[in-house]
């Protein structure tokens, strides 16, 4: 199944795929999501968080586009990095086949080199993994140059296999101009024209609204589109993204589906609805609010951390508590004293110098003031240099990522990493086992001394100091590859203070959320 957007981006094309994903999986089908990525980076990794939204990593130490979280979160499944497809990767395949005298003789071209390559990427996966459905959504909005490549090579594996194998879905617009709020339909037929001259028509139109769509808007889109008008779906504004699979369900998408394959009435979901309808009343539910300060540097785009703010809903739906997200640059004038309106304060990960001294102000509040503080990554790393100022009397503590001079690298690059400073590809990603004390508060958030969870970074704690901190009141209490690393802190005599150094929020799914978050809401609820 092929996602392709239409009219403008942020149409919500991701949580289309993501929802038709689910209904799939519920009706008893393996499933799993592609994104395509028609940008030129190779991958996501040296992206600006807030012109791209967050970077999502995978098991595999994939670093990719948010969409891949959408996809792990809905369908609770982990979704390895070659599910997300660039152009940068697809030509790097062409050119290194081409040096290697793969095509000898040929002129190699756009078709069929370069789509051949996209459909042998889209179609080894869907065989390797033996899924009954992959659903692969096209980034990107239809007529963009970048995209062209890409829908060519969808094209011609519906030519190849078929109508019944390969089905399209367009995700478009109808916004509702004036005071009555008709329902404009010319964008979607422009779009739907827009993608039929290169070849292809749609099966459905998921079509964005305000409300709900009325029925003469939807038999008018059908006329102009040759989409039947049962097969043109509302997708009006939704209490949360996870209310999306059920309105589409509402409308009759998997039944047309499976009739369209020539499978209709063979499925029945009833049992896998009720515990996901469980999971999404949950998150709906609410509660007395709980407010959290999240304290970082990219502050100005929600989707710049959308794995660490799902991760506090799933936490809040667990603890029944409403988490109130408020955003605190932390290169705000003044001083800290904000935060003692707080339940908790989150400092996530992050890069680079801008902003890390007020990172280093606020865990510092948190700490002097009882405040619960879950710090990740950055925000570990930086929890120590403040502990190393405040309570080490080390004035000079840093890290080497902001200074690289410091008088006290209290946090410093890799071991194997000292000469690699350059950006581009020199990270530790992906999961990693991870050893947890018994008897301290990592252990008891965790229960158990054995976790493996997402890593994305370059600098660690310098072990020269462990000593130091752990006579001043902070302690160490989990580590990996045989306790070279550590991988989290905590201050056994404030109410809750943790910093890990992996990255908890790409673990978090809908009814399973990651225990760090749920220790750290139940801490901030309990004030
Ligand atoms: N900048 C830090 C490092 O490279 C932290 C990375 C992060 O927070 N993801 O180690």
């Amino acid at each position: 199944m092929f996602v392709t957007g239409g009219v403008m981006s942020g149409l919500g094309k991701g949580i289309t795929a993501s929802s038709i994903a689910k209904l799939l999986q519920l009706a008893g089908q393996r499933v799993s999501c592609v994104k395509i990525d028609p940008y030129l980076n190779y991958d996501a990794g040296t992206m600006n968080p807030v012109a791209h939204g967050e970077v999502f990593v995978t098991e595999d130490g994939g670093e990719c586009d948010m969409d891949i979280g959408n996809y792990e979160r809905f369908l609770n499944q982990d979704i390895p990095k070659s599910h997300n497809i660039t152009t940068a990767q697809v030509y790097s395949s062409v050119i290194e086949a081409e040096r290697d005298g793969r095509y000898l003789g040929a002129c190699v071209q756009i078709i069929p080199h370069v789509t051949d390559e996209i459909k042998r990427r889209i179609t080894s996966i869907a065989e390797d993994e033996g899924l009954d459905f992959l659903v692969v959504e096209c980034g990107g909005t239809v007529g963009d140059i970048e995209s062209l490549p890409f829908l060519e090579a969808l094209r011609q594996l519906r030519a190849e296999r078929g109508a019944p194998g390969v089905v399209f879905v367009h995700v478009t617009l109808a916004p509702s101009l004036d005071v009555v709020g008709e329902q404009k339909t010319k964008p979607t037929q422009h779009s739907v024209q827009e993608l039929r001259r290169i070849g292809i028509q749609p099966d459905f139109l998921a079509v964005r609204c305000s409300e709900p769509l009325c029925a003469s808007t939807r038999q008018k889109i059908g006329m102009f589109t040759n989409v039947p008008a049962r097969d043109v779906l509302s997708c009006h504004d939704a209490p949360s993204v996870l209310h999306v699979p059920q309105m589409l369900h509402e409308q009759g998408i998997i039944d047309s589906v499976f009739t369209k394959m020539g499978k209709a009435g063979m499925v029945d979901a009833s049992a896998n609805w009720e515990r996901w309808n469980r999971v999404a009343g949950s998150m709906a539910a609410g509660g007395p609010e709980v407010r959290i300060a999240m304290v970082g540097k990219y502050v100005t785009l929600s989707d710049s951390y959308v794995s660490v703010n799902e991760a506090l809903r799933h936490a809040g739906a667990g603890a029944g508590r409403t988490v109130r997200i408020d955003w605190i640059d932390s290169e705000q004038p003044g001083g800290w004293g904000m935060l003692s309106g707080y339940g908790g304060v989150l400092v996530p990960g992050g890069f680079g110098t801008r902003g890390s001294e007020g990172i280093i102000g606020a865990a510092a509040y948190a700490r002097d003031n009882g405040i619960p503080y879950l710090g990740i990554c950055f925000g570990f790393q930086l929890a120590a240099v403040a502990f190393a100022r405040g309570d080490l009397g080390l004035g000079g503590a840093n890290t080497t990522e902001v200074d690289g001079k410091a008088e006290h690298p209290v946090v410093g690059l890799l071991p194997d990493q000292e000469g690699a400073e350059g950006t581009g590809g020199s990270l530790r990603l992906g999961s990693n086992e991870i050893t947890v004390r018994e008897g301290t508060l990592a252990g008891r958030t965790y229960g158990r001394t054995s976790i493996r969870r997402r890593h994305r970074h370059r600098y660690e704690i310098n072990k020269d100091y462990l000593e130091r901190f752990e006579r001043a009141g902070m302690r160490f209490t989990a580590e990996s590859d045989g306790g070279r690393r550590m991988e989290a802190l905590e201050i056994p005599s404030h109410r809750f203070y943790l910093g890990v150094q992996f990255h908890p929020e790409f673990s978090s799914r809908p009814g399973f959320p990651e225990e760090s978050f749920a220790a750290f809401i139940r801490a901030a609820s309990s004030a």
